[in-house]
């Protein structure tokens, strides 16, 4: 009623502000892992497996052979905002055009169970340190938080178990875990591709087979064979371009006039990260319609770098979505080079058949 006091604003409690942020970053298990294997890379990796059980909800575990984690960061490893990866300014507008500025690892340990087990080339052990809410914790109650020392080779071993086990109306909304799997195999499978010298495997925990498997020699069209078969493999035109009126370079791979599939797959990075772009894709299925039957589509893998200073950060973070600018300027710019080489094979095609 109208006489009713109001009621008084407090500042909420860290942890609930970080728990609620956490959840508004990971969306489902597939985004704890697109950090996860960021942060892999950025260590150096060549080498990354990756385990899974019920879609990731169970457990997300992957090994790196990475520079590792001294033992002295451990304290403050999944504390909002601490980072080792600022040290020049183009650094900071790289790593804010995406957000996540020392967060991924604050926000998992909020809504999951993390461990870590981690050993620099310089350190005669490894060491393993249990989180819970940002802070370190014991690994079961009544013991010490302190990591341990433990055996174990250099690099860094990330294992999240039960996500969301605390955010419960989140984790009732998962119906299926092969679902949240396959998001999780075609996240994998697109860093497999753009992550060259990188080896990449990935398993379903308790199954021998691995659905991915990269070696880390692999070139780009041997690992779009792994992943994505033979028949798109055989039929790839590399590309590349640039314009330095739009501070752009583009490379990649896409599929000639010979294939054909019902949707467009289109993998996407735009300064390394793994986006989406719906304007991207529409010009691109627009560049093949003159060349493709009706309904057909094409496989585009596309490594986009944008100077970082023109790439808008103001997009939500689980979107995926990245607005730069003189985007259509750039997409023009791309999908007639892409035209290019479309029409000069399809002539040399026409041309060997008449012969
Ligand atoms: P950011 O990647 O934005 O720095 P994160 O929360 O993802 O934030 O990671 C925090 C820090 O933890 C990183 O800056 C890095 O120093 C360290 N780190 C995380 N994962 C690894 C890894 N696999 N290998 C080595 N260091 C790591
Ligand atoms: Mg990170």
């Amino acid at each position: 009623d109208g006489n009713a006091a109001p009621r008084r604003i407090k500042a909420l409690d860290p942890d609930v502000v970080n728990k609620i942020a956490a959840g508004e970053i990971i969306v489902a298990p597939v985004h704890a892992l697109k950090e996860l294997i960021e942060n892999a890379v950025d260590a150096g990796s060549t080498s990354l497996e990756i385990l899974v059980k019920d879609g990731g909800l169970k457990l997300l575990q992957i090994t790196d052979n990475g520079s590792g984690i001294d033992k002295e960061d451990l304290t403050i490893l999944c504390e909002r905002f601490t980072t080792s990866k600022l040290q020049k300014f183009e650094d900071l507008q790289e790593i804010a055009t995406y957000g996540f500025r020392g967060e991924a690892l604050a926000s998992i340990s909020h809504i999951a169970h993390l461990s870590v087990t981690t050993r620099t080339n310089n350190s005669d052990c490894a060491w393993r340190a249990f989180y819970d809410s940002g802070r370190l914790a014991p690994a079961k109650p009544g013991q010490p938080s302190d990591p341990k020392p433990t055996a174990g080779r250099q690099g860094t071993q990330i294992t999240v178990e039960d996500l969301f086990y605390n955010v419960p109306s989140r984790r009732r909304a998962f119906r299926s875990a092969s679902d949240e799997y396959n998001k999780i195999i075609d996240m994998v499978g697109r860093y497999a591709i753009h992550c060259h010298h990188v080896a990449f495997s990935c398993k379903k925990h308790g199954e021998s087979s691995t659905s991915i498997s990269v070696p880390a020699n692999a070139s780009d069209v041997d690992r779009i064979r792994q992943i994505y078969g033979a028949s798109v493999a055989s039929e790839l035109i590399p590309f590349s371009t640039s314009d330095d009126r739009w501070g752009f370079k583009a490379k990649g791979l896409a599929t000639n006039a010979n294939y054909n599939i019902k949707k467009t797959t289109l993998l996407l990075f735009i300064n390394h990260r793994c986006v989406e772009s719906s304007n991207i894709r529409k010009a691109i299925e627009q560049t093949y319609s003159p060349f493709l039957p009706k309904n057909g589509h094409p496989f585009v893998y596309l490594s986009l770098e944008i100077d970082p200073q023109r790439v808008d950060v103001n997009v939500h973070p689980t979107k995926r979505e990245v607005n730069f600018l003189n985007e259509d300027e750039i997409i023009q710019a791309l999908c007639e080079h892409i035209r290019s080489k479309l029409a000069a094979v399809d002539t040399s095609r026409t041309f060997l058949t008449q012969t």
